[in-house]
């Protein structure tokens, strides 16, 4: 199908609200959105939910906030109506039902009447004889008029697609090319459920037809049933949309599918494969959206970081890799974190504090602000929060070793003596970075030691780590009652150690 400013790109979505929302379905919706906005054509999502047994009440929530978070805005669909609606499957069984028939009256489909049990008994009988398991066309042979007082008088019944039964289909799909398939190993699919409902198949060729869709870009899993969607266009007098199968997204090793599972890495954090819980652990969509953008596609050999308008205004198909992508997570870890540098102080602060409140932290806006530039070069994600600031919010440092309170090359005697030295400056000096500096390596200065001798035990003191942020910064921000209570509560430590 040729488009142009008078007949327009039309991409969509299509998930079937069956589980939680995987970044593959993500990978695939940014695809479609991109493609859209490149072309300045219109991005549809449609709910596919016309198989009601794996039906997730659940999941449409998971899907609708999933598409949200990641900004990918859809045209027309769930929430937004549109001119073609209405866009969840099961609101549209009429229309099947329809088509179903005309399929029916051109002999290019037929009404099934066998039960379950001889299906699979008949399955069993091709197999035995050396054929591939399957339907055995019994029904295909029926008398169409018979079948249709047999239906009539209220025999359930399955409608199958007439497969031919010889010969091959060729089918183009713009990233992996001309794919053939030879009839003798394809079935005749059901199209139309005994319950009057469709298959994914039957709604979903109808469905691209009367929705005016351009493009499918789905994922590679939909291969197969390229064929038969091919003679269901050819059975409707249909011209089909193009194709275009994006490729696997395979596991960090390279080896299998990407798991459907969220597992944890050997440090006991996380693999998200979610979008929710992506958005839980704190990755921006900004970097979400690029990463996922690299799965499958690129701009050149180098360019890695690449806005929402970058990547609108250089996505196009022909750089869509027919080869399987692996994902990556340190990839994406890398991305999160130079997003999160690259926010303003003010912007990050804002995306910190729900994940500060979560994590059980006294904190506001306000209170945040200050912590941000301190931490934004050691979190890799927004989750991280609950560790790199616990000390500014907590009003308990959480438990740690007094021995980290002694400096190398010093003993307990001389952590003490810079404790309470540091103690009593801290008391009268003025909370300010120079102030402290200037109070701190004097008193190192007085001591004789080197200055990472003086700092390390009030660093650990207040901080409860010998990691933690700038020194002075943090005493400030941390303001004298809190530094001197819990230089208190060290000397006490190491006077039991
Ligand atoms: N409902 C299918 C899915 O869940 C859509 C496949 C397609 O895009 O045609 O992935």
């Amino acid at each position: 199908m040729t488009t142009s400013a008078a007949n327009p790109v039309r991409v969509r979505y299509a998930p079937s609200p069956t589980g939680d929302f995987h970044v593959g379905g993500a990978r695939t919706a940014l695809f479609n959105y991109l493609f859209a906005r490149h072309t300045g054509g219109k991005f549809i999502l449609r709910i596919e939910d016309t198989d009601q047994k794996r039906y997730n009440p659940q999941a449409l929530g998971w899907l609708l906030g999933g598409l949200r978070y990641l900004g990918l805005d859809w045209d027309e669909g769930p929430e937004v109506g549109g001119d073609y609606g209405p866009y969840v499957q099961t609101q549209r069984l009429d229309i099947y039902q329809r088509y179903s028939q005309q399929l029916l009256e051109s002999g290019a489909a037929y009404r099934c009447f066998c039960t379950s049990e001889r299906i699979e008994q008949a399955s069993k009988e091709l197999q035995k004889q050396g054929h591939n398991p399957g339907y055995d066309r019994h029904c295909r042979s029926l008398d169409p008029e018979e079948a249709t007082r047999r239906a009539a008088a209220g025999e359930p019944h399955t409608v199958r697609f007439k497969m031919p039964l010889e010969g091959e289909i060729t089918v183009r799909d713009l990233i992996r090319g001309d794919i053939t398939f030879q009839h003798s190993i394809l079935q005749d699919t059901v199209l139309m459920k005994s319950d009057g409902i469709p298959t994914y198949h039957l709604a979903n060729v109808i469905d691209d037809h009367l929705m005016e869709i351009t493009h499918i870009l789905r994922g590679d899993e939909w291969v197969n049933s390229l064929p038969l969607h091919a003679h269901l266009y050819a059975a409707f007098g249909w011209q089909p949309p193009v194709m275009a199968h994006l490729p696997l997204i395979l596991n960090p090793t390279g080896k299998g599918k990407m798991s459907k599972r969220e597992d944890r890495a050997p440090d006991g954090r996380i693999l998200p494969v979610f979008v929710r819980t992506f958005h839980e652990t704190g990755y921006l969509p900004e970097a979400m959206i690029n990463y996922l953008a690299l799965v499958g596609w690129s701009f050149d050999d180098r360019t890695e970081i690449m806005s929402r308008e970058e990547l609108i205004e250089r996505f196009t198909l022909e750089r869509v890799n027919a080869s399987p992508a692996v994902w990556n997570y340190e990839k994406l870890d890398h991305l999160n974190g130079c997003y999160i540098r690259s926010l303003s102080v003010e912007d990050l602060t804002r995306r910190l504090v729900p994940y500060a409140v979560k994590a059980g932290f006294d904190v506001t806006y306000e209170k945040m602000l200050p912590v941000t530039p301190l931490i934004r070069e050691r979190i890799t994600t927004l989750v991280d929060v609950a560790h790199a600031a616990d000390f500014f919010f907590l009003a308990e440092l959480p438990p740690y070793n007094p021995a980290e309170l002694i400096p190398q090359k010093a003993d307990a005697a001389l952590a003490l003596t810079v404790l309470e030295k540091a103690h009593s400056r801290l008391a009268e000096t003025e909370f300010t970075h120079e102030a402290l500096e200037a109070a701190l390596r004097g008193e190192a200065e007085a001591l004789k030691i080197k200055t990472g001798q003086m700092f390390q035990p009030v660093r650990v003191a207040v901080c409860g780590r010998k990691a933690a942020p700038p020194l002075f910064e943090t005493l400030q921000v941390l303001g004298r009652t809190t530094c001197l209570a819990r230089i208190e509560k060290a000397i006490g430590k190491l006077k039991n150690i």
